[in-house]
């Protein structure tokens, strides 16, 4: 700053519009603006500036003849100088609207002009286009999230989050806040700890999510609890992923799955209402878990097009073509997609599919195309005239399909012709932009067994009830039990889910016992909850919707960073205060910690 003396750390005046607000119909007020320089043109004479706030950008004319102290110091402002404007909305010429901007049919004369603060010349154009790399968008961020693009997503964002706070209240839930300094909550992840110095060597956990807390407050008898809740999980950072988020989370008491599945519909239509203005109409189709991964691969598929997985196994049973007999001899699968002769694919991109498979997974691709009664392909003259007629049968083959067909474990290769039909649909734009198709899974398995730790996992949660049709089975089949478990998945994006909890002490010990819990251990980690459930705990569930996937869905952004103020890189780092950072040794001493770097 220059000079102390016209230092005011208030504006010369105070606005009277936004910008980007006014219209025909202001002409001839006399308004008082306050914003940003998004371009000024000198032309001769007069000077133009494009005035920018969030609501958008008007024109100033400065004009020596109406204010030369005006002109003069509007000559010296530059892109992203803080200043102040004052004259009259005037109708633009006729030659000089312009049709492209809301305000273009007026421009505003300007009879006052100061510049509040300079600005250094900014590293990247504030407009919309994406013109910077990431790195240098975080570093500025406070100049990225000028953006008008930001500045829609993060407004979209609060829309969204008031409509949902909106449908909730009138539902009847409360929203209660719970601790950040909390115990570790197993949802699959690693915590992030913060050492406590006035319990030297002990640590809290900060929470993956409110998980037994809400449960606790169902106990408490709030009957209905939600929270934007704060969520840790010290992850390895995929691409949409941050190691803080927000879940939108709510439980209930005496809740089927169906009343909290009807909450969660409501809750995600009151948001595509506020922001978009459209009706969602549930409820929503429900798809078992089973059936989800046998047609698509994936707990949450894409149903904007079809090229639907085909379990071939049985057409094939006694087939001529060795390498698939020897791999059904071992009791594996095969599997295919159906190409249809609208979206063929070269020699070469067959070629090539066939390398990364057998590169990247292991797995051999055979590939036929349906000619004019023939088959032709690699291993067409391997398969016998009735196998034929069963698989096209099974895969509703047409002259000039073409069937991509893998074989192996059905639990690995799955997954793969699961990302085989997302890029196939991506490669031919078969999800039409704009459409939404929302499901529920549900009947997910209650546990999975890893084989990389080798025990029992949930595949949700501890905490998740049981498929009352399935309790039979905990002692002697436990893999073979459904949860009550949902998830809410759009255009293959996974929304949110949950599931109805166990309120019996007895049967959550026993859980925890399958999960490899004896009792002791049990108590020591979860006695509080197990304790409470001993005292008339209602049967109850609910559900956490992630608010950053849901954002990211309302503003048609691929990236989870366009939805967030500040978010942290793949490495978990925020570039703009360089977080996380090294602490003094005097802070490590007080909390009684050393760094063994
Ligand atoms: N706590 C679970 C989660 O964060 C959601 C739930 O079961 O409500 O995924």
């Amino acid at each position: 700053m220059a000079d102390q003396e016209a230092y005011s750390p208030l504006p010369p005046w105070q606005r009277t519009a936004y910008c980007g607000t006014l219209r025909a119909t202001d002409a001839g007020r006399e308004v008082a603006l306050l914003g940003w320089v998004q371009t000024r043109r000198d032309h001769g004479g007069l000077i133009f500036i494009d005035l920018r706030d969030h609501a958008g950008l008007i024109q100033l004319v400065l004009n020596p003849e109406t204010s030369a102290a005006a002109h003069d110091a509007g000559a010296d402002a530059r892109s992203e100088y803080f200043v102040a404007a004052r004259g009259k909305v005037v109708l633009r010429s006729e030659g000089t609207v312009n049709q492209e901007l809301p305000t273009g049919q007026i421009e505003v004369m300007v009879a006052d002009f100061e510049i509040v603060n300079p600005s250094a010349p900014p590293p990247f154009p504030i407009g919309d286009g994406d013109t910077a790399a990431e790195d240098i968008r975080l570093k500025y961020r406070y100049l990225d999230l000028r953006r008008p693009a930001m500045q829609r997503n993060l407004r979209a964002r609060h829309q969204a989050l008031k409509a949902i706070r909106d449908f909730l209240d009138a539902d009847g839930f409360v929203e209660v806040e719970t601790p950040i300094l909390w115990k570790s909550t197993p949802e699959g992840a690693r915590d992030y700890l913060v050492p406590s110095r006035v319990n030297p060597g002990r640590f809290y956990a900060l929470p993956q999510s409110p998980q037994l807390l809400k449960q606790l407050l169902m106990v408490a008898g709030f009957d209905r609890y939600y929270q934007i809740a704060r969520c840790f999980r010290d992850e390895d950072l995929r691409a949409n992923r941050q190691p803080e988020f927000s879940q939108i989370d709510l439980e209930m008491t005496c809740p089927r799955p169906d009343d909290v599945m009807a909450v969660a519909e409501g809750m995600v239509a009151a948001a595509y209402r506020r922001v978009h203005g459209i009706e969602i109409k549930p409820p929503f189709m429900k798809m078992p878990y089973a059936e989800a991964l046998e047609r698509f691969g994936i707990d949450r598929p894409d149903l904007r097009f079809g090229l639907e997985l085909k379990n071939l196994t049985a057409a094939f049973a006694g087939t001529s073509f060795k390498v698939f007999a020897d791999l059904l001899a071992r009791g594996q699968s095969i599997y295919g997609i159906n190409l249809p002769a609208a979206h063929p694919l070269s020699r070469r991109e067959l070629d090539e599919m066939t390398e990364t498979l057998r590169a990247r997974h292991g797995l051999g691709l055979a590939w036929v195309k349906v000619g004019d009664g023939a088959w032709q392909g690699p291993s067409a003259k391997y398969l016998g005239e009735a196998e034929r007629a069963r698989a096209a049968e099974v895969a509703q083959l047409q002259t000039g399909d073409t069937l991509l067909m893998v074989a192996g474990e059905a639990r690995r290769l799955r997954p793969v012709l699961a990302d085989i039909r997302l890029s196939l649909g991506a490669k031919f734009g078969l999800a039409r932009s704009g459409e939404l198709k929302f499901l529920w899974v549900v009947d997910f398995p209650l546990f999975e067994y890893s084989e990389e730790d080798r025990r029992m996992m949930s595949v949700n949660h501890p905490f998740t009830a049981p498929h009352p049709e399935d309790l039979g089975a905990l002692d002697s089949a436990p893999l073979s039990m459904r949860a009550l478990a949902y998830d809410m998945v759009l255009n293959g994006e996974e929304l949110g889910g949950g599931s109805i909890r166990i309120h019996s002490r007895e049967l959550q010990l026993k859980v925890l016992e399958v999960l490899g819990f004896n009792r002791e251990e049990a108590l020591d980690r979860f006695g509080f909850l197990i304790e409470a459930l001993t005292y008339g705990a209602p049967p109850h569930g609910g559900c956490a919707f992630g608010v950053d996937r849901l954002c990211m869905m309302l503003c048609g952004t691929d990236s989870l960073r366009d939805v967030l103020a500040f978010p942290k890189t793949g490495k978990a780092v925020d570039p703009m205060s360089g977080a996380p950072s090294e602490v003094d040794a005097r802070q490590l001493k007080e909390l009684a910690i050393k760094v063994t770097l």
